[in-house]
């Protein structure tokens, strides 16, 4: 089972990082390093086609060799366990419907050999990625996988995210792009040196329910390739080198865990009320349309943030209208009449297109960000904003606009909207003609100006993830900040009360969406601070309703006005903490 590479430190070493996704990972390391491809500009017209198929089949006899040995070392470690996986690709890459498939389309559209199996292989992924059925959404990792290494033995790139056999990944930083670029199927673990528990790699791993720790030893310059390893996505701590026995122990405190969501399953479709009969709704925080499934089978009311963004990084350009007509309109009845917030998009930061649009910036996160870039290219929003209309006709869609910053801001979205809705109205195009328009609270100008902001919109959304950011002035990827960054700072709690009471006063619908939600510690106060709409990672909503099932409002105003008068940091994180301790079991399990 353990790697035995001769050279490197055979001795167990323990460390302690910060952990960013739940869950034990265990077993070798896979060092990453990017390389970033644009196929798009790879984009050439071929004359002779005969040469590109050539090049192609070529190409699919590399990938299947490489399959074949992948399959014979993962068996070493792990039998048949992951077998399927190699067996469905290979079976896969010998289809002679699918090789005559792309074969037509260098035929058809002139293109390169890449550029046939990227548009062949993505449509087919899609396709796959939104079906209802497990077994199939998972093979569409497998079909990106494949498409990855096609693409990569055609233009002869040796560093890829070709993971080989299971694997724990281990790099310098990983962007969202990468994050689910890799075969999710073969993943144990994220090992970074880099990024924070807000940080959107750190985001889309839970949402992949993949454990991942940040360490600051920049483990993925000492790591080698198969070096053993074990990831607590709990407790951040980090083993190299496990002994045998500490292999034991961390498989049982898997199985453990995997023993206590089952339990916690059992119990989701009970109602999320407090002791004392106080309702709370759980809505789902998405990325990509198949976490719907995830949404509904975790009993999510709603969907309280769609964040749209995955639909550009993942095409690497801006998809049409129609493209995002089908994509919303898919959620939309999925959902089945229940809500569907569709946030604008929220490119920059650490979300970039490689596209020509962007230019390096010194401080992404304060730069050309979200509905600024939105604004400044009225094209771009004017089509999202159709197609996210258009899909209003279809269930319950309400539209939050990201980082705002000023009413000035809002009364141009406003003008955009109305001005998208005439065109619409005009076309005799169906929309929902009282759509809701809400804005994230996630600047502190927003937080300050939240009762100003009710005369303009229907509801809004706290980010915490950027609120706190901004609040503390922390950059929330970078981890030498991270021990810091925290949302319980009093600083930030005064925000969020401030949105809370202002949306309150005014009877405006307040959710909060940030990472926040989701951490037993927080679920108690916020409630105290008058909060009922929380929206999370569908993955956490269990734990969420077992934690607000065991409490009662009383005990929780009780706790916000004890930490009220709290100063440090600490000690409203400690007396939080000791409230849910007392109350929670498997406390622990619950991150
Ligand atoms: C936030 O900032 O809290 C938020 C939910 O948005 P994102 O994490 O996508 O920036
Ligand atoms: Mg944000």
């Amino acid at each position: 089972m353990k790697n035995n590479n001769s050279k490197k430190i055979r001795r167990e070493i323990v460390l302690k990082g910060l952990p960013t996704s739940p869950g034990i990972g265990i077993g070798p390391a896979y060092i990453f390093r990017p390389f970033q491809i644009n196929i798009s500009e790879l984009e050439v017209t071929v004359d002779d086609v005969e040469k590109e198929w050539r090049l192609f089949e070529s190409a699919v006899q590399k990938v299947h060799k490489q399959l074949e040995n992948a399959q014979r070392s993962s068996e070493i470690y792990y039998q048949d366990q992951f077998s399927e996986i190699f067996e469905s690709q290979k079976a896969f890459l010998s289809d002679p419907v699918l090789i005559n498939e792309i074969k037509q389309e260098i035929d058809r559209s002139h293109c390169s050999a890449a550029q046939a199996v990227s548009k062949v292989l993505s449509e087919k992924s899609e396709y796959f990625i939104n079906l209802e059925n497990r077994y199939f959404r998972e093979r569409a990792y497998d079909i990106i996988d494949l498409k990855q290494k096609l693409v990569n033995a055609l233009l002869g790139i040796d560093v890829d995210y070709q993971l080989g056999a299971p694997a724990i990944v281990v790099a310098e930083m990983l962007s969202p792009a990468d994050t689910v670029n890799f075969n999710r199927n073969l993943i144990l673990g994220f090992l970074t040196d880099k990024g924070g528990r807000t940080s959107h790699a750190a985001i889309m791993a839970r949402g992949l329910r993949i454990p991942a720790v940040v360490n600051r030893y920049n483990l993925s310059q000492i790591l080698h390739d198969k070096d053993y390893l074990i990831l607590d996505g709990f407790t951040g701590a980090i083993i190299i080198n496990p002994t045998d026995e500490t292999i034991k122990k961390y498989n049982e405190k898997k199985k453990d865990f995997e023993a206590f969501e089952k339990r916690l399953f059992k119990e989701i479709e009970a109602p999320a009320v407090t002791k004392d009969n106080c309702q709370v709704h759980l809505l789902a925080n998405i990325e990509f349309a198949h976490e719907v499934n995830d949404a509904r089978i975790n009993q999510a009311e709603g969907i309280g943030l769609f964040r749209t963004e995955s639909l550009f990084i993942e095409k690497q350009s801006m998809p049409s209208e129609e493209q995002q007509f089908a994509y919303y309109k898919q959620i939309v009845e999925q959902m089945e009449g229940r809500v569907v917030t569709i946030r604008v998009l929220d490119l920059g930061g650490d979300k970039l297109l490689p596209t020509s649009e962007y230019k390096a910036e010194t401080n992404p996160f304060l730069g050309w960000r979200a509905i600024r870039f939105l604004l400044d290219r009225p094209n771009i929003f004017k089509t999202q904003l159709r197609a996210i209309l258009r899909a209003s006709a279809f269930g319950k869609v309400k539209i939050l606009v990201p980082m705002v910053s000023s009413v000035d801001e809002i009364i141009k979205v406003k003008e955009i909207l109305a001005e998208v809705q005439n065109d619409l109205r005009q076309q005799k195009i169906e929309f929902d003609p009282d759509i809701q328009l809400g804005i994230m609270i996630e600047t502190p100008a927003a937080a300050i100006l939240a009762e100003t902001f009710t005369k303009y919109v229907d509801f809004f959304s706290i980010g915490t993830n950027d609120l706190t950011q901004y609040v503390l002035a922390m950059d929330r990827t970078n981890e030498m900040v991270s021990k810091n960054f925290n949302t319980f700072n009093p600083a930030v709690l005064s925000f969020v009360v401030m949105s809370i009471k202002a949306a309150q006063k005014k009877n405006l619908e307040v959710t909060l969406c940030g990472e926040f939600a989701a951490i037993p510690e927080a679920i108690p106060l916020l409630l105290g601070m008058g909060l009922r709409y929380f929206s999370m990672n569908p993955f956490s909503i269990a734990g969420a309703k077992k934690i607000i099932r065991s409490l009662s409002l009383a005990e929780c105003k009780a706790l916000y006005q004890k930490v009220k008068n709290l100063h440090t940091t600490q000690q409203i994180e400690q007396e939080c903490h000791n409230f849910v301790k007392e109350k929670i079991e498997d406390l622990e399990y619950l991150k």
